[in-house]
Parts: structure tokens; C-alpha cells; sequence
């Protein structure tokens, strides 16, 4: 492994998800459904597969079809509008996007500023472009039960070397929603000091109670400076199929093709046409799905707080974020290497998120996007165990 990439092990969902297997452990670590998205979207699917459509290379910036279909989605819920041809790019995952966007848009030796704790794809991809990560911390504000971000710190981040904002809403794994004011904030910071963004916004149908999702996009004098992604995996229950999106200003979506290009070239065709049917369901669908999630926060937030654990009731995602030290535990790392045969639930120690590692270490996420029994026996596992 090169020194780009040389801290960089095996990802922490699959050494736990690893874990799981080998003990038989509930999963609640890696993200991911235990039940599969809407039959309609499936059988889109195979009908794309049997009627040929998509099983040879599909076109590099992804079928008209689904373009069409993303840009759609951001005008009906967002009013902002994208040509599907010139600012729209089909990518495999959203994890591609992010991938492609850094390695397009940064120089060896750029400034990429990204909250911490981060999804563990940017620092590596922040890494594999040549770029230097500044993480700025997320804090527990126990009054208002959320992570925070200190917009103060993060203008003071900013240097004459900074050339990227990479931000994540709702966050992954605190479960924080930035509010319109901190959006707003951000927005002013990247135009008085010319900054690119790049916005990673998967989780944007998963937002509860009062919270509400605004696209950074939306913001003044930031639409030609942001490059927005989302995904099919978190919104529609398919993980596996890798279909995620980019919409941005022309230039900006030009140069993440060139990147993309030689990644994959080209991201699965069949499951592209069945996404595109998916990003046209009614409105109940998305309703649907969100209440159902939400019952499953209530659900895990209510076990994990009877069990002991301080709970950061999330805003958005499908994960909790606690904290383990009124259980008597500091090391979320011991804790989650122990927990498997201690409780038999697997979850993540938010510590691999950090750099500042001591920051994050009294802090473990669970996973709720399971079925409703499975949720009540991890409940039922933890209130035993604690
Ligand atoms: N961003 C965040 C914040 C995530 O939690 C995930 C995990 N699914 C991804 C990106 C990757 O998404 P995809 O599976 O579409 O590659
Ligand atoms: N995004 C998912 C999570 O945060 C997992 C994705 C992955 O395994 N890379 O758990």
C-alpha cells in the first residue's frame, strides 16, 4: 500500500460486519436494510434485464431516462433546476461521486474541510486526490441533545490553501440536521472565500420530526459552486445496486465525468432504468418510508436509553449516535470489539470517524434501519447485558 492509503486498513463496516457473521450477532454496525425496497422498483429491474435494456454499456453519463428523472426529483422538491443533459451524472453509489468529485476538483496539496466525525470514504478519497483534510468537529450540545457544528471554528479552518467544502447532511453518524442558519453560514463562508462544495446529501429523505432537509444548492451564489450528491441505495432500500447521482453547474459536473470516466466508465444499466421509476413515486412513498423510520429511531432510542446509554436522538439518517460513559465505559473500541459476546449486537465505535480520536472515542453508533423484531430483540439483548 502506498503512504496515500498506508492508514487505511480494511473499512470498519466490513471488519464489524465480519464480526456479526462469525459470532452471529444482531448487525446493527453497517448501514444497510434488512428488508428490500418497493416491489414495483424490483420488478422495474428485471424487467430492464429480460427486455435488454442496459445490459451493454449504458451511456457514460448514465441513461437520459434516470437524468431526466434526477432532475426532476430536484425541482419538484427543491425548485432547482438542472439540465439533465449537461448537469446531471449518473455515478456507481454515491460513494463514486464522492470519489470522482475530489479526485476532479483538487490539486496535490489542497485543503479539503469536512466535519468530523466523517464518513470514513472522504478522508481516504481526500487521500488518493493529493489533498490534505482539515477536519472540524461536531460536538455533543447536551442541552439540545444534538452534534453541533461551531461555525466559528469552521471560519477559522478556512486558509489561503483551502479549496473544497466537503459537507454532509443529514450527517453520518450523529444524525444531525444543519439547520437553514448553518446552511446559510456555510453558503456565505464558501462565496466571501471562493470556495468549491461538494455536498453529500444521501440521507435527504430520511429526516424526522420538525428537522427539514435544505439543499445547499439552494443557497445564493451557490449553485455554480456545488457539486450535490445523492443515492438510490438509502432512499429506495437497494444498497446493492450502486446508483448514486451528481447535479451541478456544467463545468463542475464535466470534470467529475472525466474522473468518473476512469473509474468505472460507465455505472450498472439495468438498475438504471429502474431507479429512474423509483425517483418518480408519489410523494406517500417517501412519507411512508420516513414514518416507518422513524418508529425505528423511537424504537432502538428507547432500548438503548433503558439500557443506560446516553442517546443523541437523531434528526436524520438511520442512525444513533450514543455516548457510553454512563455505563461506566471511555473506549467505544473495546466496547464494540466486546459487545458481540457481551450482548450479542454488533454496532460502530464513531472513533474511526476522527482524527482527533480522543474526541470521539466514548461515542457508538447503531444502526436502526432493520425490521421492527429485530430492533426489539437488540433492545431486549442490551437491557439484559447493561
Ligand atoms: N455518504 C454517506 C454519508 C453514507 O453514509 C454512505 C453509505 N451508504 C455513502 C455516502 C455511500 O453511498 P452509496 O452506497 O450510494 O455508495
Ligand atoms: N454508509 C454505510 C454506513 O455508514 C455503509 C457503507 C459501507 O459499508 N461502505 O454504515
Amino acid at each position: 500500500l502506498n503512504r496515500r492509503l498506508a492508514e487505511f486498513g480494511t473499512t470498519i463496516f466490513a471488519e464489524m460486519s465480519a464480526l456479526a457473521l462469525s459470532t452471529g450477532a444482531i448487525n446493527l454496525g453497517q448501514g444497510f436494510p434488512d428488508t428490500d425496497g418497493p416491489e414495483e422498483v424490483r420488478e422495474a429491474a428485471v424487467r430492464a434485464l429480460r427486455d435488454g435494456r442496459g445490459n451493454q454499456y449504458p451511456p457514460g453519463p448514465g441513461i437520459p431516462e434516470l437524468r431526466t428523472a434526477v432532475a426532476a426529483h430536484q425541482q419538484r422538491r427543491y425548485g432547482l433546476s438542472f439540465d439533465p443533459d449537461a448537469e446531471v451524472l449518473v455515478t456507481a453509489g454515491a460513494t463514486e461521486a464522492i470519489a470522482a468529485s475530489l479526485l476532479a476538483l483538487l490539486e496535490p496539496g489542497d485543503e479539503v474541510i469536512a466535519f468530523e466525525p466523517y464518513y470514513d470514504s472522504y478522508a481516504a478519497c481526500i487521500a488518493m486526490a493529493g489533498g490534505r483534510r482539515v477536519p472540524v468537529t461536531l460536538r455533543p450540545d447536551e442541552g439540545a441533545g444534538r452534534f453541533r457544528l461551531d461555525l466559528d471554528e469552521l471560519r477559522d479552518a478556512v486558509t489561503d490553501r483551502t479549496r473544497l467544502l466537503l459537507i454532509n447532511t443529514p450527517h453520518n453518524p450523529t444524525g444531525t440536521v444543519l439547520t437553514r442558519a448553518e446552511l446559510s453560514a456555510i453558503a456565505e463562508l464558501a462565496v466571501e472565500r471562493d470556495l468549491l462544495v461538494v455536498t453529500d446529501e444521501v440521507y435527504e429523505h430520511l429526516v424526522f420530526d420538525d428537522a427539514e432537509h435544505v439543499p445547499l444548492a439552494t443557497f445564493p451564489g451557490m449553485r455554480e459552486r456545488t457539486v450535490t450528491i445523492g443515492s438510490a441505495g438509502k432512499t429506495y432500500s437497494f444498497t446493492g445496486w450502486k446508483v448514486g447521482w451528481v447535479t451541478a453547474a456544467p463545468e463542475l459536473v464535466t470534470a467529475v465525468r472525466s474522473a468518473k470516466q476512469y473509474l468505472t466508465y460507465v455505472s450498472a444499466g439495468p438498475f438504471q432504468y429502474a431507479v429512474a421509476e423509483a425517483l418518480a413515486l408519489p410523494e406517500s412513498y417517501f412519507s411512508a418510508f420516513r414514518d416507518d423510520m422513524r418508529a425505528k429511531r423511537d424504537l432502538l432510542s428507547a432500548g438503548l436509553e433503558e439500557a443506560g446509554f446516553r442517546v443523541f436522538r437523531p434528526s436524520g439518517t438511520y442512525f444513533v449516535t450514543t455516548d457510553i460513559r454512563p455505563l461506566g465505559e471511555t473506549d467505544g473500541f473495546a466496547f464494540c470489539r466486546g459487545l458481540p459476546e457481551r450482548a450479542g449486537v454488533v454496532a460502530i465505535p464513531n472513533a474511526v470517524f476522527y482524527d482527533h480520536r480522543e474526541e470521539g472515542a466514548p461515542f457508538v453508533r447503531f444502526a436502526f434501519c432493520k425490521r421492527t423484531e429485530v430492533l426489539q430483540e437488540a433492545a431486549k439483548r442490551l437491557g439484559a447485558a447493561f
